[in-house]
């Protein structure tokens, strides 16, 4: 069984032919800069060379048409053509009131389009690659795997907001949470890792460029840190997490902001880059921060006690908690960051292991044999996740 994933976005498409007798990537690339002056497909069959052909790509249809071109090529091709292909699951973001991955129908499609307004900058681009792959591949079954699914368990006192309820009823104004298919391959691998025990509880971090944390009580998202958007939660990279919701009004009237402007600052002139003037990048706040900048080293101390807030907001939810994850860039490859967190846990027996912890991009347990709470790095797979839901609807 060969099931091909892709990741649509506004101008960049992701994909990975995966060979799912053994799980292995056969094959994977990154058409960039579509629509845009620059546009370029990257092509990477495994064990072999990286291949770059630069061409006008103007749409995600022709970005598609190039991805089923490179992967049945004679020379740098996987495939010989694309009926070997038994399934496509597209990595889908917002998927509202639906609760774990479908195969996509018109009717999917169409609540996908009514999600627009909610997700407008990661739906379009999702239906736009469903379409064209629909066009160009008519008889292959496809899959959509939604980061908002995962969260669908949870409960009414994790997603309701302390709003008028008529909007929660008009708007479905409420909680959704994202990075959902990472949230549950993380915590899927923590609980193997537990033993498998038949209750647990797991907080995982996925701390990236968009970063969030969740409660998994038994296996379940129980609460998670983003929320009607993925701007709710953790600072970011770029966008601001949490804050005051009535320094949105404040600036808008004192700035003389449009929504539309004050919707930028908020996502993409905040967070990390925000308050270090520095960059959105980890590495570059890291780097600054050890040369003696005072914002940089203020952006990495807000971000920490920002991890450290939900720790023990979800530790209390939940009565307790089992094991934490670290994953995604900053989780997986970030020691310094994963140190300066872990030195708040102590309250709930936690003690680092501090030469495991030095080790980046691996899975490792980073907590000594005697810490009574349990702390994995688990580098995360949403691309197998899709593939192996993929399979598993079309089985
Ligand atoms: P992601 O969105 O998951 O790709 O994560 C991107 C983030 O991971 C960026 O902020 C990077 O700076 C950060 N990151 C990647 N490698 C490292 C590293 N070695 N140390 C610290 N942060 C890192």
């Amino acid at each position: 069984m060969k099931i091909l994933v892709l990741n649509s976005g506004s101008s960049s498409l992701k994909y990975q032919l995966f060979d799912m007798e053994d799980e292995s990537v056969m094959a994977k690339g990154l058409v960039e800069k579509i629509g845009l002056p620059g546009s370029v497909l990257n092509h990477k069959v495994s064990g072999g060379e990286k291949i770059v052909i630069d061409a006008d790509i103007p749409s995600h249809a022709v970005a598609i048409e190039m991805v089923t071109t490179v992967l049945t090529d004679a020379e740098h091709g996987v495939i010989a053509s694309m009926s070997e292909i038994n399934a496509v699951g597209h990595r889908t973001i917002h998927g509202g009131a639906i609760s774990s991955s479908c195969l996509i129908t018109s009717e999917v499609i169409a609540e996908m389009e009514r999600l627009v307004e909610l997700a407008p900058l990661h739906n379009p681009p999702a239906i736009l690659g469903i379409k064209a792959c629909a066009e160009k591949m008519p008889n292959i079954p496809m899959a959509g795997v939604f980061d908002t699914a995962f969260h669908q368990s949870m409960p009414p006192v994790s997603y309701i907001y302390g709003l008028p309820y008529d909007y929660y009823e008009k708007y479905q104004l409420r909680r959704y949470g994202f990075h959902g298919t990472s949230h549950r391959y993380v915590a899927a691998r923590a609980q193997q890792l537990l033993g498998n025990p038949p209750e647990s509880k797991i907080i995982t971090c996925h701390l990236g460029n968009g970063s969030s944390v969740c409660a998994v009580l038994n296996g379940l998202s129980y609460d998670t840190s983003m929320g009607f958007t993925p701007l709710e939660g953790l600072m970011m990279g770029t966008r601001s997490g949490d804050i005051d919701p009535a320094i949105v009004t404040f600036l808008m009237d004192k700035e003389n902001l449009t929504p539309e402007e004050m919707n930028t600052i908020l996502n993409k002139k905040s967070g990390l880059a925000g308050i270090s003037g520095v960059s959105s990048d980890m590495r570059y706040i890291e780097e600054a921060a050890l040369q003696g900048n005072e914002r940089a080293k203020l952006a990495l101390d807000v971000f920490a006690r920002g991890v450290v807030r939900y720790i023990g907001a979800y530790a209390a939810e939940m009565n307790g908690v089992d094991a934490l994850v670290f994953t995604a860039g900053i989780g997986e490859n970030g020691t310094a960051m994963r140190e300066a967190i872990c030195a708040n846990l102590s309250y709930l027996g936690f003690a680092l292991d501090k030469e495991a912890n030095a080790q980046r991009g691996v899975e490792i347990c980073i907590s000594t044999q005697s810490s009574k709470l349990k702390a994995f790095v688990i580098p995360t797979n949403e691309e197998l996740m899709i593939a192996r839901d993929t399979l598993e609807l079309i089985e």
